[in-house]
C-alpha cells in the first residue's frame, strides 16, 4: 500500500465543481488501495484578496495578524474538501497546519518549517481517513499561527512527504508539467520529462512559480521524487529528480522571468572599506533579502552600486537607503521597479562557452537593453525593461532551440 502526498493549487480548487472533481481523483486513488495526504492551497485570487481587504485598514498590515487573515485562505478550501470527500461516502478529515503540527520559526509572512510531529497525521491515516491539510501554514513556538511566503503550499507538501516518507509527493497544477518556459508565455514551449532538483531550484530561485524554491530545498535534502503534472488531465507530468548519469545534459534547459524584482542604485558612494557593508547592514537587518549586486570601479574616488530587491522590500529598502546615503555621504539614491529578470539555465553550460554571448546577441537583435548581469555555472541573468520580458523570454526561447518542432520550422 503507497503513501502519496499530492498538493493541489489555487486553479485546481478554484470553484466548488473543481474542489469535487479533487476529491473524485483522490477517492480514485484510495480505491487502488494508497493512503492519501492531501494538501490544499486557498481558492485561485483568495489569498490575494485577503491582502487587499487588509490594505484597505492600512498600507502595511500588522504581519502577525496578516498571516492569520492569509491562513484563513486555506483552511476554506481544506474544510470543503472534506465536506466533498464525505459526501461521496470515504472518511475525510482536515488538518490546519497547528492540528498536523507544522512547527516553524517566527517570522511571519515567511517562516521556515523547522519540524513536523507526525503523530497526529498517521494516526488519522491509520483510521482509514483521507487527511487534508491546509498548505502554507504552521505554528511558531508560542503558538501564533505563520505562513510560509507565497507559493509555500508546494513546501508543505513536499515537508510532509519527507517527513512521511511518502512515496511520492505529486504537485497538481494548472500546466501539464515543468516547461522550456512558461507555457502560459511560450506557445512553443516543451514539456521536460525528467528535471534534476539543482535545475528545478535554479528555475524556481529565477522566478518559475510552477514549484516554490523551498519545496525544492526540503526534496533536495530529503531526496524527495516530485511528480509536477496537471489536475485537469491524466497526462503524465515532469519528474523532478537527483540528478543522474543517464540524464542528457543539454546546454540550456529552460528561460524563465521574473516580474518581482526592483533595482536600486546608490550613486557616488564614497570608495572606501567599510562602505558596502553600511550599506547592507541596515537591509540585511530588516530581513529584505538581496539579489544581484553590481559595484562600479572607482573614478575619482567615488563609485555607484546597484542591486535588486523584490517589489515588496522595494519601498521599506528605500526608506532605509535614503538615511543610509546621508550617514556615508553619497550623492543620492535611485529606485527603479519597472524591470524584469530574464535567465537561462541548464546544467550542461557548465562546459559550454559562448552561451552568454549567445544570449547577449539574441537579446541585441531585438534592441534589448541590459542593465544588469549576473552568472553562475548553471545560469546567465540578465535585468531589461520590464515591458520586454515576453519579448526577451521568446526570442530567447527560440534561438536556444527549446522548443517544440512547430517552433523549429
Ligand atoms: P498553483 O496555483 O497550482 O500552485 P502556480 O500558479 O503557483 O500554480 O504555478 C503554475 C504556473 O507556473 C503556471 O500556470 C505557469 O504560468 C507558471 N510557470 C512559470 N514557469 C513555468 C515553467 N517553466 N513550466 C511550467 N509552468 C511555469
Ligand atoms: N495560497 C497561498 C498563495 O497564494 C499559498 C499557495 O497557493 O501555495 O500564495
Ligand atoms: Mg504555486
Amino acid at each position: 500500500m503507497a503513501l502519496i502526498v499530492q498538493k493541489y493549487g489555487g486553479t485546481s480548487v478554484g470553484s466548488i465543481e473543481k474542489i469535487k472533481k479533487v476529491a473524485e481523483r483522490v477517492i480514485e486513488y484510495c480505491k487502488k488501495g494508497n493512503r492519501l495526504v492531501v494538501v490544499l492551497s486557498a481558492m485561485a485570487g483568495q489569498t490575494d484578496s485577503l491582502i487587499r481587504l487588509s490594505k484597505e485598514i492600512i498600507d502595511t498590515p500588522d504581519p502577525r495578524e496578516l498571516d492569520v487573515l492569509m491562513a484563513t485562505g486555506e483552511q476554506v478550501s481544506v474544510s470543503l474538501f472534506a465536506i466533498a470527500v464525505k459526501s461521496m461516502g470515504y472518511d475525510c478529515r482536515s488538518l490546519l497546519g497547528f492540528q498536523a503540527s507544522i512547527h516553524t520559526d517566527q517570522i511571519y509572512g515567511k517562516a521556515r518549517i523547522r519540524k513536523v510531529d507526525t503523530n497526529r497525521i498517521i494516526r488519522e491515516l491509520d483510521e482509514n481517513r483521507i487527511i487534508a491539510v491546509a498548505g502554507f501554514q504552521g505554528i511558531d513556538e508560542s503558538s501564533n499561527i505563520t505562513t510560509l511566503g507565497r507559493g509555500g503550499s508546494d513546501t508543505t507538501a513536499v515537508a510532509l512527504a519527507a517527513v512521511l516518507k511518502a512515496d511520492l509527493c505529486e504537485i497538481f497544477t494548472d500546466v501539464e508539467g515543468v516547461f522550456s518556459a512558461d507555457p502560459n508565455i511560450c506557445t512553443h514551449a516543451k514539456k521536460l520529462d525528467r528535471i534534476s532538483y539543482e535545475e528545478m531550484l535554479e528555475l524556481a530561485s529565477l522566478g518559475a512559480k510552477v514549484l516554490d524554491i523551498r519545496s525544492l530545498e526540503f526534496a533536495k535534502k530529503f531526496n524527495v521524487p516530485i511528480h509536477v503534472r496537471s489536475s485537469f488531465t491524466k497526462s503524465e507530468g515532469t519528474m523532478v529528480v537527483e540528478e543522474n548519469k543517464e540524464m542528457e545534459k543539454v546546454m540550456v534547459s529552460g528561460v524563465v522571468f521574473d516580474k518581482n524584482e526592483a533595482r536600486i542604485t546608490i550613486v557616488k558612494a564614497p570608495d572606501r572599506p567599510g562602505i558596502a557593508f553600511k550599506i547592507f547592514d541596515p537591509v540585511f537587518k530588516a530581513g529584505v533579502v538581496v539579489d544581484m549586486i553590481v559595484q562600479n570601479t572607482s573614478a575619482e574616488g567615488l563609485t555607484d552600486l546597484t542591486f535588486t530587491v523584490t517589489k515588496t522590500d522595494f519601498q521599506e529598502t528605500m526608506k532605509l537607503l535614503k538615511q543610509v546615503v546621508q550617514e556615508i555621504g553619497a550623492e543620492k539614491v535611485l529606485g527603479d521597479q519597472d524591470i524584469a529578470k530574464v535567465s537561462i539555465v541548464g546544467l550542461g553550460m557548465k562546459n559550454h562557452a559562448g552561451v552568454a554571448s549567445k544570449m547577449f546577441e539574441t537579446l541585441s537583435k531585438e534592441n534589448i537593453n541590459i542593465s544588469m548581469i549576473s552568472t553562475s555555472e548553471i545560469k546567465i541573468s540578465c535585468v531589461i525593461e520590464e515591458k520586454y520580458t515576453e519579448l526577451a523570454v521568446r526570442t530567447l526561447h527560440e534561438s536556444f532551440g527549446l522548443g517544440d518542432e512547430k517552433e523549429k520550422n
